[in-house]
C-alpha cells in the first residue's frame, strides 16, 4: 500500500518527497524491484533504518552517497541474509567468524573483513575492507530475500546526523529534497535496539571493536578471546566514528547535577533536558523541557534518537543530557553516541 508522501507548495506544484509504503507482499516485491533498477530504497532494521542499494551495483551505490551527502571514502555495511551470503563479498572468513555468526546472526553485529573481488570500491569507501551484517528485522530479511542479493545500507539519516528509528523520522529529513524524489521507504514499525550494529574489525588479531554497540566485549570474548576496544576519541579508523556525528543543530551539552542547576536557574537560554531521572521534574520549569528516558540501558538506547529528535524540534537555545551508567559496560555505546551528539561541530 503506498502512501505518497507530498507536500503541496501551490495550487498547481507538488512537492515530492519520499514514498512511504507498508511491508506488505506487493510492497516487498517494489522495493526490490527499484533495487534492480539501481534504485534506492530505505528499509527498517532491528538497529535503525538503513538507505539501501545494491551492494554490487555502482549506480545504485553512488546514489546512496548522493541522497545522504555522505563523504565518498565513508564505508557503508552490507546487508546479507547469512554467513554464506557474507562469504560472496568478503575474503578471510575464518572459524572465529564462523562462531560469531552463529551465536549473534541475525542480530546488531558488523563484522570487517577483506573486500570480495565481485564488490565495487564504492561499497567501501574505496577500502580494500568490508563490513558486513546480517539483520535480523523481518523486513530486512524479506527485502533481502526478494533482492536476492546483499544490500548496502548506511542509516538513512543524512550524514552526520541522528539516525531515523521509525519511517516519519526518514520522511521529516527528506521531504522535498529533490535527490530523494524517487526514495522508497519501507515502514517496518519502530526499530528494537535503536542505536546502531557493534562493528567488530576481524582483519586484526586479536579483533578490535571499531565502533560499540549493544553488544559488548563481554559478551563476545567468551566466544573468540581478547577483543582490543578503541577509546572514543581514537577511533579513526572507522569513518562512523567521526567525533560529531549522530548530532541535532541545537547545541548539545553532557551535563551532571550541579551544572544543570546552575544552567536552568541561569535564565540565560531556554533548555530541553534529557534524562533518566523522574525526580528532575520539579527542577525542569517552563520554558525548560523535560524528556524523561528510561532506566535501563535496552531501553534508553531504543528512545535515545527519538529523544534527540524531539528536544531538536524545540528550537530550544541548549540540549542538556544527564549522564547515566558510568562505568557500566552496558551504557558504552549510549555513552559513545551521546558524546558525540555533544562535540563540538567540527570546522
Ligand atoms: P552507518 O551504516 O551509517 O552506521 O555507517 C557504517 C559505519 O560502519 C561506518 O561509518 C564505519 O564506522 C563502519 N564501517 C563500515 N565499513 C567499514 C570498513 N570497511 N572499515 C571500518 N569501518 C567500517
Ligand atoms: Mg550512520
Amino acid at each position: 500500500m503506498r502512501t505518497a508522501n507530498s507536500m503541496q507548495t501551490s495550487s498547481t506544484e507538488t512537492m515530492t518527497g519520499p514514498s512511504v509504503l507498508s511491508h506488505d507482499e506487493s510492497s516487498i516485491r517494489e522495493a526490490a524491484a527499484a533495487l534492480t533498477r539501481s534504485g534506492v530504497v530505505a528499509f527498517p532494521t532491528e538497529t535503525v533504518y538503513g538507505l539501501g542499494a545494491s551492494t554490487l551495483d555502482p549506480t545504485a551505490l553512488d546514489a546512496v552517497f548522493r541522497i545522504k551527502g555522505r563523504p565518498q571514502d565513508n564505508p557503508l555495511i552490507a546487508h546479507v541474509l547469512d554467513i554464506e551470503g557474507a562469504k560472496t563479498i568478503t575474503t578471510g572468513w575464518d572459524d572465529r567468524c564462523t562462531l560469531l555468526a552463529e551465536a549473534w546472526w541475525p542480530g546488531p553485529l558488523t563484522l570487517v573483513l577483506g573486500r570480495g573481488e565481485s564488490v565495487p570500491d564504492q561499497a567501501s569507501g574505496g577500502r580494500p575492507t568490508l563490513a558486513v551484517r546480517s539483520p535480523e528485522h523481518p523486513v530486512a530479511r524479506a527485502l533481502l530475500e526478494a533482492f536476492g542479493s546483499p544490500i548496502s545500507a548506511p542509516s538513512a539519516n543524512r550524514s552526520g546526523g541522528i539516525s531515523p528509528t521509525c519511517a516519519q523520522h526518514i520522511v521529516d529529513d527528506f521531504s522535498g529534497d529533490p535527490e530523494a524524489r524517487d526514495l522508497i521507504v519501507l515502514d517496518g514499525g519502530r526499530c528494537r535496539v535503536g542505536i546502531e550494529s557493534t562493528v567488530l574489525d576481524m582483519t586484526m588479531d586479536p579483533p578490535r571493536i571499531l565502533r560499540p554497540g549493544v553488544l559488548t566485549p563481554e559478551v563476545l570474548e567468551p566466544l573468540i578471546g581478547r577483543i582490543e576496544t578503541t577509546a572514543i576519541r581514537e577511533q579513526v579508523h572507522s569513518p562512523g566514528t567521526a567525533e560529531r556525528h549522530y548530532s541535532p543543530q541545537t547545541s548539545c551539552m553532557l551535563v551532571e547535577e550541579p551544572e544543570l542547576i546552575d544552567r536552568l536557574a541561569s535564565n540565560e537560554c531556554r533548555c530541553v533536558v534529557i534524562t533518566s531521572i523522574s525526580g528532575r521534574r520539579e527542577l525542569v520549569q517552563p520554558p525548560h523541557e523535560l524528556i524523561l528516558m528510561p532506566l535501563d540501558p535496552a531501553g534508553y538506547a531504543m528512545e535515545l534518537y527519538e529523544a534527540l529528535r524531539r528536544a531538536d524540534a524545540e528550537r530550544a537555545d541548549l540540549i542538556l543530557i544527564e549522564t547515566t551508567g558510568e562505568d557500566d559496560p552496558n551504557w558504552l555505546a549510549i555513552r559513545d553516541r551521546l558524546m558525540r551528539a555533544a562535540s563540538e561541530r567540527l570546522s
